[in-house]
């Protein structure tokens, strides 16, 4: 009975086994054939380059409620730059600082594209630290040096550059393409954005798909492969900040009480630490998977094709990392702490706030809910805080013409790269222009270095004049893919 019992054992291992190696050499890749394109640079890469860092010369800072005459120049410098664009795509400024853009499609019965970008940057936190002025725009032997010369002063020029060439080689794409650049994408995106998505709205366009910032492509080795990989974002986390409350009597503190509103708030802080949001993945990460298990090597491959089985393996592997954790939880980070104005009086009242980045699936009241049971403490309160909070946008869809559109652009001007879909961490302008889009993609197509991400809202941002021109070449290519797919 035993030797059966065993055998039986064996026979299911070995089936297990079998079924594993079966699935993992199996899987087929998503990747489109296609070939490299003709370069089609849409012009000197020196000259955009020097385009780029007049742009970057200008300081368009968000700041929270004030306004900033430097957009007034930065509009001028784009009709300076781009004449054929200013003469034949309406340009429109929306609520003074805004830039809007229509360039008619040869059949206005078809879904728009909506090209988006931001003209803000945001502060500088310390100078000093730059190798060079962070307004100066500098150009050296390989980069372009300066705030925005990644996000995302870069993605507007790109986007320009491309459509500037189009109009200059007479080319009109099948369907309408509006180009929209925010002003205040750093600070929220309601007097930008948000009011140029208003006017399309009262417009009635229809739009197909969104492009915008969001993810890029980096290296591969940060998630164990060889090439580097393209992420095209189906959807942004939400964003929330929430504050607990701890309300005691105050008084003198040579005579506390057992329990302080402070003591019980740390209670609360510890509480949250110790009980994370449970790890989940949610469809587009399930997907970004599912693009990236065949082009894998060895164990990866295997086990990113046999989720069924490994699954609880990735979500640890996952949770530790604060980059990949993020992607698979809603994420809690205590960011402010009120007690007391005096070292000697106890406050009436202890405050913190928590930032959240919310999971799709994940809703703002579903969050609160979740705290408010982790804490269990009636004596803490708990609530969203004002200002801007947004929920987790819906996840867009890869099956479509749309989202092959764009994978087949990127690997026509990189060839290397591979593709995959994934979730975007930060918040992007995307998000107010939801309901007038089908879809919405999140890509920036320039190559990212593993530091440079550490770049990006830090010190020493730049991009290589080749990365930039490169960039430009995928906008074109993406818009004259629309062309021949109209002939
Ligand atoms: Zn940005």
């Amino acid at each position: 009975m035993k030797k059966q019992l065993l055998l039986a054992g064996l026979t299911v291992s070995l089936s297990l086994v079998s079924l594993i190696a079966y699935k993992g050499m199996t899987v087929s890749s998503h990747q489109i054939q296609v070939k490299r394109a003709k370069s089609i640079i849409p012009s000197d890469p020196q000259k955009m380059a020097e385009r780029l860092s007049a742009a970057i010369q200008i300081e368009t800072i968000s700041v929270k409620n004030k306004n900033n005459p430097h957009f007034e120049d930065l509009h001028q410098l784009f009709q300076k730059s781009f004449p054929l664009i200013f003469q034949n795509l309406s340009p429109e400024t929306i609520n003074k600082h805004s830039l809007l853009f229509k360039l008619p499609g040869k059949n206005p019965q078809e879904p728009a594209i909506l090209l988006l970008a931001h003209l803000d940057v945001v502060p500088i936190e310390n100078a000093k630290s730059w190798k060079s002025p962070p307004f100066s725009g500098r150009i050296d032997k390989s980069y372009i040096w300066g705030r925005g010369a990644i996000d995302d002063k870069q993605s507007a020029m790109a986007i320009m550059e491309a459509i500037e060439a189009l109009l200059r080689k007479g080319l009109r794409p099948e369907r309408t393409v509006y180009v929209a650049f925010g002003h205040d994408e750093e600070i929220g995106g309601h007097a930008g954005a948000l009011q140029i998505a208003k006017v399309l709205k009262q417009r009635g366009v229809q739009c197909g798909f969104s492009l915008d910032e969001g993810l890029a492509i980096v290296p591969g080795s940060m998630i164990g492969l060889k090439p580097p990989v393209a992420l095209i974002g189906l959807s942004e986390k939400g964003y929330l900040s929430v504050e607990l409350k701890a309300e005691q009597s105050g008084g003198h503190s040579s005579m506390p009480p057992s329990e302080t509103s402070v003591g019980i708030l740390a209670k609360a802080l510890v509480q949250l630490q110790r009980h994370p949001f449970p790890t989940h993945l949610s469809p587009t990460v399930r997907e970004m998977f599912t693009w990236l298990a065949p082009e894998m090597q060895g164990f990866s491959k295997f086990a990113l094709a046999n989720l069924w089985i490994f699954e609880p393996l990735l979500h640890k592997q996952l949770s530790a990392k604060p980059t990949t954790n993020a992607l698979i939880r809603t994420t809690m980070a205590p960011t402010m702490l009120i007690g007391s104005p005096q070292e000697n009086v106890l406050p009436a009242q202890a405050q913190a706030v928590i930032n959240l980045r919310l999971l799709p699936g994940d809703s703002q009241s579903k969050v609160l809910q979740r705290l408010r049971e982790v804490i269990a403490d009636p004596r803490v309160k708990v609530q969203a805080r004002g200002g801007f909070s947004s929920e987790a946008t819906p996840e867009s869809e890869t099956q479509n013409a749309d989202f092959k559109l764009i994978h087949t652009s990127i690997r026509q001007v990189f060839p290397d790269a591979v593709v995959a879909p994934s979730l975007v961490l930060a918040g992007t302008d995307s998000r107010h222009y939801q309901t007038l889009c089908k879809n919405q993609y999140r890509f920036q197509p320039i190559y990212l270095e593993a530091e440079d991400l550490k770049r990006v809202h830090g010190n020493n941002e730049r991009i290589a004049i080749s990365a930039h021109a490169q960039a430009a070449s995928f906008y074109f290519q993406l818009l004259e893919n629309l062309l021949i797919s109209s002939d």
